[in-house]
């Protein structure tokens, strides 16, 4: 399957092409062959975007909320419309396996559109009594955003991004990965079919420095990155100097804590939907797994069994349950950080591999024995390897969770209702589940603490990262002055 677009990027409700930009080879990860090539974008294509962006943006500002929610709604009804081919495209750009991309990515990308379309006509300022005089708050959109979007989920961040964007009466300019940049262009596609100005939903193509040139514009008033912490840190930076509002997405090294009593089947079911789903390849993945020491053994066997009868394979086939990991580069990271693990004295349970296969394969690999100060169990791994790790008692398990400079998510496992709260409001993490895991449904915000973010996307929250207040005073007397 090849998959080159009509052009490298969209910009105005069009494609758009300019050569001088360097290549972009696009893989396919299932089969280590370029499926694509696109050219970065160069300044003429970013002052075109950002120009138009500008442009479109006052007008759609203007309109009335459930007008601007109309189109988002109508989008998302093309996005369920066209499933399939979507998720055959992000399967090929990804190498996630088709039965992830046909429930996970451009469905979670559709709910997003659908919620923010109805919550657009909801927002509505306050009225502040003040005697005889008043003063009553107004919402506006920021006017121009940014949007740079990592690699592991292209379509479902664009969206993410766009829908509550949009629906506040923003333009967006989106950056994808250069690593998985086909999905976008779909997305900016659907947006025109569906109805949307032609401006108001730019994708630019490019590496970090086209990003970086996007984030200092004067133009910018505000950037939503979802990438790594260090990617942060200099996109974070950037956008200070124009004290522009940022929303930061960022890494994470997640706790998942399995008490003694919690159900085995299910504690066992969520660790590795946390570490195996995408490849591993997710955000808020509970990599390092705490166990307590009554339900170790029990826990690893039912693992080692379940995980040995994970079905890896071509991606396009319904029956694969684990693709290929992202790229060439992600698999020596991976395999690397596996052989560290062995090299530091972990156990290594099941995988520890690379299967057999064409392209970026990485066996579901567990390791036990994990010690906090060991390699897996302090950086981010993005791929399919589970740290398992032995407590005793409760404050034991969260001193060791929180000791840790992420703070995205976290999860506990325990029949005990009292506990569970208790443990819960003791970790340091902006995304909890009790009894589940990585559950990211579009009503709930979602966003890290510490070092894995800033703000939050999804929910009501994110209104107000695509928004600010104005204040206006009325004052309904004489002035009382002193002079
Ligand atoms: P990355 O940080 O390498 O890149 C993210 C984006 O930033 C890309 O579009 C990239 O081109 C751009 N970029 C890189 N350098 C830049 C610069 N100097 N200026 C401006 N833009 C720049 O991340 P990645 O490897 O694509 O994705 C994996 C990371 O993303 C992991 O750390 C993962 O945890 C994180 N992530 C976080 C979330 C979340 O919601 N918290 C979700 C998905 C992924």
């Amino acid at each position: 399957m090849r998959a080159q677009p009509q052009a490298s990027h969209f910009v105005n409700g069009d494609w758009m092409e300019d050569e001088a930009g360097a290549v972009i080879e696009v893989y396919s990860p299932a089969t280590g062959r370029i499926c694509a090539e696109l050219h970065e974008a160069t300044p003429a294509v970013i002052d075109a975007a950002l120009a138009s962006a500008q442009a479109a943006q006052r007008d759609w500002a203007r309109l009335r909320p459930v007008e601007r929610g109309r189109i988002l709604r109508r989008a998302a009804d093309l996005i369920r419309e066209y499933g399939d081919s979507l998720a055959a495209l992000e399967t090929l750009d990804t190498g996630k396996p088709i039965q992830e991309t046909r429930v996970a990515d451009w469905p979670s990308g559709a709910d997003a559109l659908e919620y923010f379309a109805g919550l657009a006509p909801t927002v509505t300022g306050e009225t502040v009594p003040l005697g005889q005089d008043f003063a009553y708050t107004l919402r506006e959109p920021l006017g121009v955003c940014v949007g740079l979007g990592a690699w592991n989920y292209p379509s479902q961040i664009a969206c993410w991004k766009a829908a509550p964007a949009l629906a506040m009466g923003n333009a967006l300019v989106f950056k994808p990965s250069e690593v998985t940049p086909l999905g976008a262009l779909q997305l900016a596609e659907i947006l025109i079919e569906a109805g949307l100005p032609p401006g108001l939903f730019n994708v630019v193509q490019g590496r970090g420095q086209v990003g970086a040139a996007l984030v200092q514009d004067p133009r910018v008033a505000k950037v939503s990155l979802t990438g790594s912490v260090p990617t942060g840190r200099k996109v974070y930076a950037m956008a200070a100097e124009g004290v522009r509002h940022v929303t930061m997405e960022l890494g994470g090294k997640s706790p998942l804590i399995v008490f003694d009593d919690a159900d085995l089947e299910s504690a066992v079911g969520a660790a590795m939907l946390g570490n195996f789903y995408s490849a591993g390849q997710v955000c808020s993945n509970g990599t390092r797994v705490f166990v307590q020491s009554g339900i170790k053994e029990a826990f690893l066997a039912r693992l080692a069994e379940r995980s040995a009868v994970i079905v890896l394979g071509d991606p396009m086939d319904p029956d694969t349950q684990m693709g290929p990991l992202v790229s060439a580069a992600q698999h020596a990271k991976v395999t690397g950080y596996i052989e560290t693990a062995k090299a530091e004295g972990a156990r290594l349970v099941c995988g520890g591999d690379a299967p057999d296969l064409e392209g970026w394969f990485v066996a579901p690999t567990v390791f036990a024995d994990v010690t906090d100060d060991m390699t897996i169990a302090q950086e981010e791994v993005f791929g399919p390897v589970m740290a398992v790790l032995d407590f005793e008692t409760e404050d034991e398990a969260v001193t060791r969770a929180n000791a840790t400079q992420f703070g995205l998510a976290a999860g506990v496992f325990t029949r005990d209702i009292t506990r569970a709260h208790r443990v819960i409001a003791a970790l340091e993490a902006g995304t909890c589940w009790i009894n589940a895991y990585n559950l990211t449904p579009v009503e709930a915000p979602f966003g890290g603490s510490k070092l894995s973010g800033v703000g939050r996307e999804n929910g009501r929250a994110a209104i107000e990262h695509y928004s600010q207040i104005k204040t206006v005073y009325v004052g309904m007397g004489p002035v009382d002055s002193p002079y």
